[in-house]
């Protein structure tokens, strides 16, 4: 079998207004998706989703300048996918598309799923967990948080994760009072529903610290990327000030970048995403943060086939306890829509489709319903 054509295939939709969401400074203004195609002479196909972020007209860029080395080879072959280099983030995504679209393939032509390439014996499915916590707006609704969170234990969800608002300096936010909210998130759904923050880099570590011993009090699962990721001193000062796990590492695409938080103990948990340094590389970086006794819970934003390969990855792990993959609540259509044959979400579980490969494939009619938009997905908010 041989490799005849490499392609990426970029989509976009536009947010409703409503729908728009906002972290920090920047309002979200679409859902991307990048989506790399690998063509075979035998009618073969395989998919892996790029993630997004890498910038979907660069991502095809590269895969473009990448294709005519995979053009007439083998896809069988272990040694063809190219590696990331943890310089440029729209060559490594690409990279990963390019790997997760191997895999795909390799695993069609054995005939049985990615995550039986992964490990012997695995589940059929893995827990989600709801992953928003976007909209909520300091000025106007802290509360939305509170009623979202419900709603996710209300669709099934057992686990979920929220971020930490709107910027702080425009309404005077400190961390009393982003402690109240998340008194009230527990008091909502706690002991019901395995809670996490994302602090997205963006807190002191004098904030940090009286937030985590509180989100440790209140059994949180994890705090998430709480401080600039350069900080690793402070991250490894938290990290030992409290036993729940602080995590991070979804922009890191080489298990090299892993290599100074695993060996100062700044990270309990660490969260490659394939979609951004390939399967081939979150299986390495899994692997070494297991001997640092370091478990994983992969970054998973985007769209269906990225959770696809990011939940066989999960799936694949002997880790205790198991931890649950990240599920975007706030893509919008494209995240499902993108897919011929989306699989089964039930319960706050994603079912993996009999396959093989990773058991999706795209719909035929993508490019008419989803176009691609050119521009970044965000622009900038001034208050
Ligand atoms: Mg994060």
């Amino acid at each position: 079998m041989k490799i005849t054509a490499v392609r990426t295939v970029c989509l976009s939709r536009l947010h409703q207004p409503e729908e728009q969401w906002i972290t920090a400074q920047y309002r979200c203004l679409k859902a991307d998706a990048a989506v790399v195609v690998i063509e075979t002479d035998s009618g073969l196909q395989g998919f892996g989703e790029a993630c997004a972020y890498g910038g979907p007209t660069r991502i095809a860029g590269w895969v473009e300048f990448l294709a005519p080395e995979l053009c007439g080879a083998d896809p069988a072959d272990p040694t063809l996918a190219p590696h990331p280099n943890g310089r440029d983030w729209a060559y490594d995504t690409a990279v990963a598309g390019i790997d997760c679209a191997l895999w795909d393939l390799r695993a069609k032509i054995r005939g049985c799923r990615v995550v039986d390439l992964l490990t012997a014996d695995p589940p059929d499915r893995v827990r989600l967990y709801a992953s928003s916590g976007c909209r909520y707006d300091w000025r106007r609704r802290p509360e939305q948080l509170v009623e979202e969170t419900v709603a996710s234990l209300a669709a099934g969800y057992t686990a979920a994760k929220f971020r930490i608002g709107t910027d702080w300096s425009w309404d005077g936010v400190d961390v009393d009072r982003f402690l109240g909210l998340v008194r009230d998130v527990h008091a909502a759904v706690g002991g019901r529903l395995e809670l996490m923050v994302d602090g997205n880099c963006r807190l002191t570590e004098e904030q940090a610290l009286p937030i985590a011993r509180e989100l440790d009090r209140l059994g949180f699962a994890w705090f998430e990327e709480p401080l600039p990721l350069a900080q690793i001193e402070a991250y490894g000062r938290l990290n030992a000030a409290v036993a729940m796990p602080i995590s991070g590492g979804e922009t890191f695409t080489t298990v090299e970048q892993f290599r100074p938080y695993l060996e100062r103990r700044a990270l309990d948990i660490v969260q490659p995403d394939v979609g951004i340094c390939g399967l081939t590389e979150a299986v390495r970086i899994a692997q070494v943060a297991a001997r640092y006794g370091v478990g994983v819970a992969p970054h998973s934003w985007h769209n269906g086939l990225m959770a696809l390969a990011n939940g066989s990855l999960v799936a694949s792990l002997a880790q205790q306890p198991a931890r649950p993959l990240e599920l975007c609540l706030i893509q919008g259509p494209l995240q499902w829509g993108l897919l011929a044959d989306p699989p089964t979400i039930t319960d706050g579980y994603l079912h993996f489709p009999a396959g093989p490969g990773l058991g999706a494939t795209l719909a035929a009619d993508v490019a008419e319903r989803f176009p691609y938009l050119e521009g970044h997905y965000a622009v900038t908010v001034q208050r």
